[in-house]
């Protein structure tokens, strides 16, 4: 029988057997979920041009573009008409220029920004007469030939030499921070889903956070939001412990604020507690019935005996009682 502090030798094994059960896609230092899971988003970013998924639901705008709302100082129109007009920009940005030849990203409605100082030096003439008149010149030998835009899947040249991004892609780069561009280039393509990190956070609890992750993402039962999950993993990773069974289910609860947490921070809770039963399960998975029989209080969750509410049969002196799980 396990103690209550699950016993430190039962480590290994634990270690081991998750070392056999989380999938590599889980196992990684940053956590990319699958952008079409209803476990860990609620669904995609309600302006068309925008192919980032949602953190919180209230407005269905993914986390950058719901600053951009929370930031914007032209809401007159309301929400639909602001949503609207950044979607015709985001889509402007990601055409090429319409001069003939030029395939740089559109900083105008027509044209790239270097065309757009053309046509202002042209004394802003009647735009679509200025097009016909107007010749995409090459850059000089000197400077070398057009490169193209490193943002995976990106058609547009970069602005000139000493550029790797396109116009677009650069305002999207300078957006989220300017980090180093090599590391913005290779998470493109997670495009600004939020994610998930687990730096600063020893081995074995890692591996059981990411078991817990897995879990959810199978069943696809409970909503896991993001928002959640990097609570839960910033508590992991201040609480000192190296394994959740290095505390009991009443210490946890005690460290998480037990009922009166609300939202977010329940449902963080809620991830901890039951990763924590997950592993217990798998150290006595085994024989559980070794494990329970002894004991003063049966988990019938652990038993795979639930039935209903009831989740521990409480034996005292004399008479045996059910209490449902709380
Ligand atoms: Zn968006
Ligand atoms: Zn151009
Ligand atoms: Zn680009």
């Amino acid at each position: 029988m396990l103690t209550d502090h699950a016993r430190r030798e039962e480590r290994p094994m634990l270690l081991e057997r998750l070392m056999e059960v989380v999938r590599p896609e889980f196992r990684a230092d940053v956590f990319h979920p699958p952008q079409d899971s209803p476990v860990f988003f609620y669904g995609f970013c309600r302006i068309p041009a925008c192919p980032s998924a949602v953190i919180h639901g209230a407005l269905m705008l993914c986390a950058s573009h719901y600053q951009a709302w929370c930031r914007s100082t032209d809401r007159k129109g309301g929400l639909d008409e602001w949503i609207a007009a950044v979607d015709m920009k985001e889509k402007i940005g990601l055409t090429a220029c319409a001069v003939d030849g030029c395939n740089r990203s559109r900083k105008a409605q027509f044209v790239c920004r270097r065309h757009h100082e053309a046509w202002q030096k042209a004394g802003r003439p009647e735009i679509e007469r200025w097009l016909i008149g107007v010749t995409y010149r090459p850059p000089r030998l000197s400077v070398g030939p057009e490169a193209s835009c490193e943002a995976p899947g990106c058609e547009r040249w970069t602005e000139g030499p000493g550029h790797r991004l396109c116009r677009c892609h650069d305002e999207k780069w300078r957006r989220a921070g300017r980090g180093d561009l090599d590391t913005w280039i290779a998470e493109f393509v997670h495009g600004e889903n939020p994610r998930l990190r687990f730096d600063g956070i020893p081995r074995q609890l890692r591996l059981e956070l990411q078991f817990g992750l897995q879990c959810r993402h199978d069943e696809a039962v409970k909503l896991a939001p993001l928002r959640a999950l990097k609570s839960a993993v910033n508590l992991a990773r201040t609480s000192g412990v190296e394994s959740l069974l290095d505390l009991t289910t009443a210490e946890w609860n005690m460290r998480l604020g037990g009922a009166r947490l609300r939202s977010f921070g329940s449902m963080a809770r809620c991830f901890l507690l039951d990763t924590r039963f997950r592993l217990e399960a798998i150290l006595i998975e085994d024989d559980p019935w070794a494990d329970q029989y002894p004991r003063d209080s049966w988990d019938l969750c652990l038993l795979g005996m639930r039935n209903g509410q009831v989740r521990h049969l409480r034996f005292e002196i004399g008479r045996a009682s059910c209490r449902e799980r709380g």
